[in-house]
């Protein structure tokens, strides 16, 4: 054990009532606190990268972490692809990653169907699974984005948009957005339903962070099964390695800093994972 397809890990999720956190990685270190807490846990982790994190963590390297650490516990440890515009952008990860994410959100309708179902056809041959986003999930900078009902999810549509692009997973819009919010988020639970009856593949939660505690268990409840998160752990990672060495544990150089940084950013990401899991359930341990 225990890497696996985040497809396999998403349904499992579903079929139990759980949600499954995907932390984007910027380093090793990131990389291998999710997966540790994830093994402490029991409980599955998707990992995430984004191609534009390349400067800060080498693909290839990123990869082999992740598949690396993920040997050395039980729980099941995905790797996936965020965000992507085009194939192009995809294709140089094929060899390493097979779970991807297309986003044509802020396409027209049609223009993310086509898009959507030409990547589909590339990957799934490939054993890929692919994510898709209808709705457009914005900046949490924007009022607009998080507020305006015209962006978010049509559950109709959603159903008509996963027949026709055969697509794996589905990213959501109802009230939620990227980065940190400007107003504090409330998500339209009536419209999450709607869409989960409407569709039957796992549904996924994007801009993850900053989503107050009580909603983001409640998505988990209804029937969400992926939730992204990258700006909490992001920012509470700075701030672990700003508060180690406000405590001096830069007296012995980045050994101090990272060991000290390592066990307060491990407990953000506990708290997403716990959070996530209504039910206590530790099906790894
Ligand atoms: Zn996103």
């Amino acid at each position: 054990m225990a890497y696996a397809n985040c497809l396999q890990i998403l349904k499992d999720a579903q079929a139990k009532g759980y949600g499954v956190p995907m932390f984007n990685v910027l380093d090793y270190e990131s990389a291998a606190w999710v997966i540790e807490v994830a093994g402490e846990e029991g409980m599955p982790v998707e990992v995430g990268f984004f191609h534009g994190f390349a400067p800060s963590f080498d693909p290839i390297a990123a990869a082999l972490t992740v598949k690396e650490m993920a040997s050395r516990v039980k729980a099941p440890i995905g790797l996936h692809l965020d965000h992507t515009p085009d194939y192009k952008t995809i294709a140089p990860f094929l060899k390493n990653w097979d779970s991807v994410m297309i986003d044509g959100s802020s396409l027209p309708y049609e223009e993310n169907l086509a898009l959507t179902k030409s990547v589909v056809e590339i990957c799934h041959p490939m054993g890929v699974s692919v994510e898709a986003e209808l709705g457009h999930v914005g900046s949490g900078a924007s009022l607009d984005d998080i507020q305006n009902p015209d962006h978010y999810t049509d559950p109709k549509k959603a159903a008509e948009f996963v027949a026709a692009t055969g697509c794996d997973s589905l990213a959501i819009a109802i009230g939620n957005a990227h980065g940190q919010y400007v107003a504090a988020p409330n998500l339209d639970f009536g419209r999450l339903a709607e869409v989960r009856a409407a569709v039957d593949v796992p549904l996924v939660l994007h801009g993850g962070s900053g989503i107050p505690d009580e909603q983001f268990s409640k998505c988990a409840a209804m029937g969400m099964s992926k939730f992204n998160v990258f700006t909490d752990l992001n920012m509470g990672y700075v701030e672990a390695v700003k508060k180690a060495i406000a405590a001096g544990a830069d007296k012995r150089g980045m050994l101090g800093v990272m060991l000290a940084a390592k066990e307060e950013t491990k407990e953000v990401i506990r708290h997403k994972m716990r959070i996530l899991n209504p039910n206590d359930l530790h099906l790894y341990r």
